[in-house]
């Protein structure tokens, strides 16, 4: 049996053991957590002994069976990459015109395609101010343009997701990473039986992601290095390189990896899934071409959006070869196998 626990247990057993992933699902149901510069602080005490806050967290008990059976009928079965129909290569299509994506634009072109054929009322997204993430609640498709290209600090977006629940959004489509998902998938089981709860998601775009960093370390470590007004913009270089890179108008600065590493949430460190296994369509880079996305849809509701995406021009799809398939098992394999072990080590997250 899986805890179902309050406030004071969420900030024992997660925030004080500094498991936090800060992805938000805490934030903006009560008055109590808040998000400050990246962290999220519980802010006054709360005597329920019962919580949305304690029950949708990503690192407090996750029932995989139960996830895995709500959302794809059958039980959880650690396969590397999760539960899927089909896995492409894409980016957005002409009909997208130009615009900068991170890498091919594969997330945009599908969230405007699906707020403009009203799948969607509005998009949970992620935007940023000064590197500081700022999570955003839009209801019109240039709000989803802006919020494009990757920001890899840990981004307390979920929040927005429950303000927009309390706003009376019944569609509202959410782009996060791994753990944003899990939340969501936790949510979504109503772990405490409210009588008249809905799901207001109707379009859920995971990305792929191995780590993100603690916001007030990255900007500590970057305003060493620049003037982070500056920067507009971060990537990864491909390995062997292990480079993280800072774009700014001038000049792109060059960070080891391994001191990025170092500023990763511990909390990360116990996540299972590199490609958001709880999403409609999962999202991530393409080995070998930049302007391209690895594209893994898992639900017949995804597949639908990018058949429909292709024919209208939103989107392009080509197949993947045998040996970036390889390398995407092998780096989820090896996610997986870390996560599920740093979990025993850990705790408070069982399987
Ligand atoms: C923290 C992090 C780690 C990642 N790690 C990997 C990895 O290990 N391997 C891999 O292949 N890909 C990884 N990705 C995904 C990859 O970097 C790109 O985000 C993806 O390929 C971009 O696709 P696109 O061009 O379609 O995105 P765009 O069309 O440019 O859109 C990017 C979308 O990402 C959302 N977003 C940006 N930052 C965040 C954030 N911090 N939290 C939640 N949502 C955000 C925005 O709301 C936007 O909708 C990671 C992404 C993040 C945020």
């Amino acid at each position: 049996m899986i805890q179902i626990l309050g406030p004071n247990d969420l900030q024992e057993q997660v925030l004080n053991k500094d498991l936090c992933v800060r992805c938000g699902a805490c934030v903006g149901l009560c008055p109590y957590f808040n998000t400050y510069k990246g962290d999220v602080v519980m802010t006054f005490s709360c005597d329920h002994t019962q919580g949305r806050c304690f029950t949708h967290c990503p690192r407090t008990d996750v029932d995989y069976d139960l996830l895995s059976k709500q959302m794809f009928g059958k039980l959880y079965d650690k396969n590397p990459l999760g539960v899927h129909r089909k896995i492409f290569a894409s980016k957005a299509g002409d009909k997208m015109g130009d615009h900068h994506y991170q890498n091919g634009g594969t997330i945009t072109a599908l969230m405007v395609y699906a707020m403009e054929q009203g799948l969607i009322d509005a998009a949970v997204l992620t935007d940023s101010q000064n590197l500081i993430p700022v999570p955003k609640l839009v209801t019109e498709t240039d709000g989803i343009k802006n919020c494009s290209s990757t920001k890899y600090m840990a981004a307390p977006t979920i929040s927005k997701l429950n303000e927009g629940m309390k706003k009376g959004y019944e569609k509202i489509g959410v782009v996060g990473t791994p753990c944003q998902m899990t939340a969501i998938a936790k949510m979504k089981s109503n772990p405490l039986n409210f009588k008249n709860f809905k799901n207001p998601t109707r379009l859920l775009i995971g990305l792929f992601c191995t780590w993100a960093v603690d916001t007030k370390d990255f900007i500590n470590l970057v305003s060493r290095e620049t003037d982070i007004s500056k920067i507009e913009g971060m990537d990864i270089l491909p390995p062997p390189a292990q480079l993280f890179i800072l774009k700014t108008k001038d000049q792109n600065i060059e960070i080891p990896l391994d001191a990025i590493r170092n500023i990763v949430p511990k909390g990360c460190s116990m996540c299972p899934d590199m490609t958001s296994e709880w999403a409609d369509i999962s999202v991530g880079a393409f080995e070998g071409e930049s302007t391209w996305n690895t594209l893994i849809i898992r639900t017949p509701k995804g597949e639908n959006l990018v058949n429909d995406a292709v024919n209208d021009g939103y989107l392009v799809t080509k197949n993947l070869s045998e040996k970036n398939l390889a390398h995407l098992i092998k780096g989820a394999e090896n996610k997986k196998k870390r996560g599920f072990e740093n979990q025993k080590k850990d705790q408070p997250i069982r399987d």
